[in-house]
């Protein structure tokens, strides 16, 4: 809503029900307000939005009385803005709602002839043909449920039970071998920390013996009785 486009909100109305828009206008963006707040020293009034950045800008400052203050838009300036009817900014699209300014947020969000971009072939679709689209596009890709490799849905047949059974075994072999190979790691490790704990042993025992023969050679008279 930050310019005057062509989708913008004032070239869009279609029914004024004898309100008068210039009445209406945000003084920053020159536009018709939008979800508009006012300052309460001055009364000028200003989408949120717009007064949000230029506060940014230049803090506590209103563009027209120096001193912004916000306060509630009036109940007088909501019922105005409420009478005013417009054309939905897909109608270029083709989407043929005439849609009053309050509900106007909630249909652009769900409106059908808003365009999106297919997930497999990027091309632009209206909203409501999108999920038809989708569901029959050649460049959508597809995961088998059986064997968990994907292709693009237009060389599904070429998914054929044969290469599907195939891809499975391969897989299967793939897993054995890993498992196999799992184990025998395990294996080794456990055979090399028997050899470290044989090796312990030995050097325990050693160590035995040479006390024992410590204690043979001391004197008799540290021995007991
Ligand atoms: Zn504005
Ligand atoms: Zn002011
Ligand atoms: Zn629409
Ligand atoms: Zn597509
Ligand atoms: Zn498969």
């Amino acid at each position: 809503m930050e310019t005057k486009s062509q989708n913008s909100l004032l070239n869009r109305i279609q029914v004024t029900s004898g309100v008068n828009v210039e009445d209406l206008e945000c003084i920053i963006c020159t536009n018709l307000l939008w979800k508009p707040i006012a300052c309460n020293n001055c009364d000028g009034l200003y989408c949120s939005e717009c007064i949000k950045s230029w506060l940014v800008q230049s803090p506590g400052n209103c563009p027209q009385c120096q001193n912004y203050a916000e306060r509630r838009c009036s109940p007088f300036v909501i019922k105005q803005l409420a009478k005013l009817q417009f054309a939905c900014i897909n109608q270029p699209n083709g989407c043929p709602e005439i849609i009053g300014y309050e509900a106007l947020d909630k249909h652009e969000i769900e409106c059908g002839y808003k365009l999106q971009q297919c997930s497999g072939c990027h091309s632009p679709l209206l909203k409501k043909e999108l999920a038809k689209h989708q569901n029959n596009c050649g460049s959508i890709r597809l995961t088998c449920s059986e064997c968990n490799v994907s292709y693009f849905r237009r060389d599904a047949s070429s998914h054929t039970e044969n290469t599907c059974l195939r891809e499975q075994l391969r897989q299967f072999r793939q897993d054995s071998a890993t498992y196999k190979q799992q184990q025998e790691e395990m294996i080794n490790r456990l055979t090399t920390q028997l050899e470290q704990q044989k090796v312990d042993i030995q050097t325990h025992e050693k160590r035995i013996e040479e006390l024992s023969q410590e204690l043979k050679q001391l004197p008799k008279k540290y021995t007991r009785k």
